[in-house]
């Protein structure tokens, strides 16, 4: 069925990083200088990423998975809580929660985009509420770089006393059109968050090598409430502070100030147990200096999506490329195929097999979460029927900045080959 591929062509991944020179050079700068650790580089990126994404503040830290979990206990969710976590998303929205001694209420989503809507969301907490658990939060994802319908969620947030968390691990440089709130006409980048929605707002970012832009690993909070901050950046660092919190009362009260009724440089306290979930300058260099070229790879993506939009055009409808939602200006981040396999006599597996035959690397996201063995043994078998048709007809094609316009035309025209 499949020829080989040409010899010449190298094969192309689902994703992968961009890493240049000037990135080389910052991380080299950092390994000759004074800091490895939290230092001044993670200062400088944790500034820079606030002011990227329209943030009054940025913690950064180890990983998405680590910034997911300082979201949610630092919003005090805990054993008898739930959070709502749309299902067609990666495992870790739902286990950071489960870590924090929450349930998931598992959201079903809608089939073309992946995302989890207003109606999605209510149900799941219609559902919570009758398991006897108490919902604290909402945690919709930004699914391949588009924003879930933000005005909506944060509304309904706000009506039912619910905090909001992000899971922006797809969606760095996306901007949200759903709102109406600012004078800017309602545009509000991913992580600026809804500070309108009093129980909290805070995104989560992940610069994972496959994402938009990469650390190797790392990951961040953004938000506005200084004090919610203020914790996540405690529990990042062992629940430690430098300076005496007034009403926690002193681990030394000899120690804790000095005849001006400053910190002692050695002191530090604990109010709350917390992890070492911290970034190294190391990997703060690299992600730092490819922020600075986040609207070239943002564009760029936009760029080879508007190219496949018009190679996938004559596949119709076996194959039809990720539907753009009205209410956001995307930062695209995987290109997801919907593909019609039944319809075109061939199991996944099979085009993938030929896709790879022919130098194409493809990868499926996701598999619903609520299937995975661990939720189902915990919940039983939920029906969310929009994920598991999302799941059952999705296929991410090559995507990343370093592409060229000819590797889209290569891409389609081995999909051409493999489902005809
Ligand atoms: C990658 C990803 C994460 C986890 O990110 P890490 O930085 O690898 O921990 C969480 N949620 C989503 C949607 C992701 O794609």
């Amino acid at each position: 069925m499949t020829e080989p591929p040409l010899p010449d062509l190298p094969f192309l991944p689902y994703g992968r990083q961009s890493v240049e020179e000037e990135d080389i050079a910052a991380v080299t700068a950092v390994l000759r200088g004074d800091w490895l650790t939290q230092g001044p580089t993670v200062a400088a990126f944790e500034r820079a990423l606030a002011a990227r994404v329209g943030a009054a503040e940025a913690v950064a830290c180890a990983n998405a998975t680590a910034a997911l979990r300082l979201a949610y206990s630092a919003l005090g969710i805990g054993p008898g809580d739930a959070v709502v976590v749309p299902s067609n998303t990666f495992l870790a929205t739902a286990s950071a929660a489960r870590h924090a001694g929450a349930e998931v209420a598992f959201a079903d989503v809608d089939p073309d985009s992946g995302l989890m809507g207003v109606a999605e969301a209510e149900a799941a907490i219609a559902r919570a509420r009758q398991a006897g658990w108490r919902v604290r939060a909402l945690a919709p994802v930004h699914y391949a770089g588009q924003t879930a319908p933000m005005a909506g969620l944060a509304a309904l947030a706000r009506a039912e006393g619910l905090a909001l968390v992000e899971d922006a691990a797809h969606a760095i440089g996306a901007v949200d059109l759903s709102g109406i709130r600012d004078e800017g006409g309602g545009e509000r980048p991913v992580g600026a968050g809804w500070p309108e929605v009093e129980a909290g707002s805070l995104t989560v970012f992940s610069f994972h090598p496959v994402k938009t832009i990469a650390a190797g690993e790392g990951g961040a909070v953004t938000g506005n409430d200084p004090a919610l901050m203020a914790r996540v950046r405690r529990l990042c660092n062992h629940g430690m502070m430098r300076v005496p919190e007034a009403g926690q009362g002193f681990a030394d009260p000899d120690a804790a100030l000095d005849a001006e009724g400053n910190a002692n440089p050695w002191y530090y306290e604990m109010a709350e147990p917390g992890f070492n979930h911290r970034l190294s300058d190391i990997h703060a260099a690299l992600v730092l200096s490819q922020l600075g070229r986040l609207d070239r790879f943002v564009g760029r993506r936009a760029r080879l999506m508007a190219l496949y939009a018009g190679r996938l055009a004559p596949l119709a409808p076996l194959v039809r490329p990720p539907a753009p939602v009205p209410w956001c200006r995307p930062a695209w981040h995987l290109c997801t195929a919907r593909i019609d396999f039944e319809a075109a006599g061939r199991p996944r597996a099979a085009v993938m097999a030929g896709l790879r035959a022919l130098g194409v690397g493809t990868q499926v996201h996701y598999i619903p979460v609520h299937r995975q063995p661990y939720w189902r043994r915990r919940y039983g078998d939920l029906a969310l029927p929009g994920a598991m048709s999302h799941y059952a007809h999705t296929l991410s094609l090559p995507l990343f900045p370093a592409m060229a316009d000819g590797d889209v035309d290569r891409v389609a025209a081995a999909l051409e080959r493999v489902l005809s």
